[in-house]
């Protein structure tokens, strides 16, 4: 893998595949410090260093040490990444939907040979688990092996004789350049729900990637331009609001998918719809499990509280709160001892079940809401504030943290918390738990534990929520579908993957032809032996 990091670190061309896949472990990584690593830019086929002034540190979340440094493009850096989207469009797009599929495909093996060294990159740099991190690549390499179906997904539709020799078809055509804006939290999934579909469909792309964590998606950059995509196709910018209001102002750039909190996702939609693009916007979430006293008990507890605590509750599909109704109050006790079993340690370790937060300030914030939520009049049954890892002193680790007896208007329901912490009401019935979840400002995802498939009918129906899970914890659906948030978790009105990512990243033509039959050409056979310039 240093192979890798040095093909992404050096200015010069990406060194081969076998290399990659043969390399050393992530763990070597700090030994090149000082100096501190660079992480490039890429733009018209190259890794190059950045000229700006101005560095973000990058830090692994488990011991806080400085790892490497991301740049602030500079304006021109920037610009120069737009017009190589914009020179390479025409013959891009222009390239047979056969050929484009035909990179997908390679692409997909590639992602799938190299998905355990990707997954390293994230976890030292994110802080997830490897076996978590291992997920996070291979749900994006889901979407890039159903961006392999294109030659469905894009068909048009026709009417034949619509009228008198009259025949209506459309075109699915790409739109332009489009942009991506990623969070942090899954580095290779969710870049991965963005350019592949648009570039699949013959767009061109500028990524931008979380600053906290840049490596997942140079890493698959490269695999990218080994699978054969053309010089300038993807660029990838680094940076922050600067970069961010490029984006939304760049009159090159025809569309913008944005991942993350609703703070930038309300501003991202607003400036770049302002700006005439079209924009989709993933944003913030507070997931709610709804237990009856009729489920699965040891099935709903494990599955509540592997939701609740993966990836330290850093998920926007955390099942962060739950509402025991009736009976099901009597598990509670049982949902703490399962709690306390899950073991926080390094993402690298083995057996670890929660890695640390992002930074310090995400645990300070975490550990704020925890203790206004007791001040509220919350009870604190498990706090996760004070815990030691050993041989990780300086993570930014919270461990399991569980607040019960929390009432709709406490700060701690109503704020994403985005942290190890679940939230525990109580509802006297179905109808209650529908009315709470249906208050909620958030309509990203939830889930109902119960045996009875009425209920779980009568829930799914009446909730308004993009994703339900019926005894399924973290419904997340597969790339034949698309990813439905609603309410305040989706700005935009076409989502994410699925045949709905294919229609935001593409416009229709349509053709009406009439070709009257009393003008074809009449024709007679010839029976004379053909001369030569007659
Ligand atoms: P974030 O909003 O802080 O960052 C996301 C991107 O926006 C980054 O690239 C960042 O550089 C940029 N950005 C940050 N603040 C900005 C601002 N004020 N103006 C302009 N740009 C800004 O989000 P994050 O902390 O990286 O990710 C966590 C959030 O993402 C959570 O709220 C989570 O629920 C949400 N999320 C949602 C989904 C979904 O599909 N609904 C998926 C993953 C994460």
């Amino acid at each position: 893998l240093l192979a890798a990091l040095a093909a992404l670190l050096l200015p010069t061309r990406p060194v081969s595949l076998p290399s990659l896949v043969q390399a050393s472990p992530i763990t070597h990584w700090p030994a090149f410090c000082p100096p501190q690593p660079t992480t490039k830019l890429f733009i018209d086929g190259k890794f190059v260093e950045s000229k700006t002034t101005e560095w973000i540190d990058i830090h692994n979340p488990a011991t806080n040490e400085v790892v490497a440094r991301v740049p602030k493009a500079t304006p021109s850096e920037m610009e120069a990444a737009v017009a190589s989207c914009k020179k390479a469009f025409w013959n891009w797009s222009e390239t047979s939907v056969l050929s484009r599929q035909q990179i997908f495909l390679r692409y997909q093996q590639l992602i799938k040979d190299n998905l355990k060294e990707i997954s390293k990159l994230i976890t030292f740099e994110q802080g997830k688990t490897l076996a978590d991190a291992e997920g996070d690549v291979f749900r994006g390499l889901q979407v890039v092996e159903h961006a392999c179906s294109v030659t469905s997904l894009i068909l048009g539709e026709t009417m034949p004789s619509i009228t008198k020799d009259m025949d209506t078809y459309t075109y699915r055509l790409p739109l332009g350049v489009c942009a991506g804006i990623a969070p942090f939290n899954f580095p290779a999934m969710i870049p991965l729900w963005m350019f592949p579909v648009a570039m699949v469909c013959g767009n061109t792309f500028l990524m931008k990637p979380s600053e906290r964590v840049p490596g997942a998606l140079m890493f698959l950059a490269k695999l990218f331009q080994d699978a054969g995509a053309p010089d300038g196709t993807l660029n990838i910018i680094h940076g922050q609001h600067e970069a961010v209001n490029f984006i939304c102002d760049h009159p090159d750039i025809r569309a913008i998918s944005f991942v993350g909190s609703n703070q930038a996702g309300e501003y991202i939609y607003e400036r770049g719809s302002r700006n005439g693009k079209r924009v989709q916007a993933n944003m913030g979430a507070k997931n709610h499990g709804v237990v009856m006293p009729d489920a699965n008990k040891e099935n709903t507890l494990n599955q509540l509280v592997g939701a609740a605590f993966g990836a330290a509750g850093q998920r926007c599909m955390a099942l962060s709160t739950a509402i025991l109704v009736g009976e099901a109050q009597k598990w509670l006790p049982e949902l703490v001892e399962r709690a306390k079993n899950l073991r926080v340690n390094a993402g690298d370790q083995p057996g670890a079940d929660l890695g640390p937060l992002i930074s310090p300030q995400a645990k300070e914030r975490v550990c704020h809401l925890i203790e206004k939520g007791v001040k509220e009049g919350a009870s604190l049954l498990l706090d996760g504030r004070n815990i030691k890892v050993k041989g990780y002193e300086n993570g930014n680790f919270v461990g399991p943290t569980i607040l019960a007896n929390v009432k709709p208007n406490m700060t701690c329901y109503k704020e994403e918390i985005f942290g190890p912490v679940l939230v525990v009401l109580e509802a006297d019935t179905l109808d209650d738990a529908i009315k709470m979840v249906n208050n909620n400002p958030y309509g990203n995802g939830t889930a109902i534990f119960t045996t009875n498939g009425a209920t779980a009918r009568k829930y799914s129906h009446l909730v308004d929520v993009g994703q339900v899970g019926v005894n399924v914890p973290i419904p997340v659906p597969l790339p034949m579908f698309s990813f439905t948030g609603s309410r305040a978790s989706f700005r935009g009105d076409t989502n994410f993957y699925g045949k709905q990512g294919v229609q935001f990243y593409t416009q229709l033509k349509t053709i009406i032809s009439q070709w009257k039959e009393e003008d074809a050409t009449v024709t007679k056979p010839a029976v004379v032996m053909p001369t030569m310039g007659n």
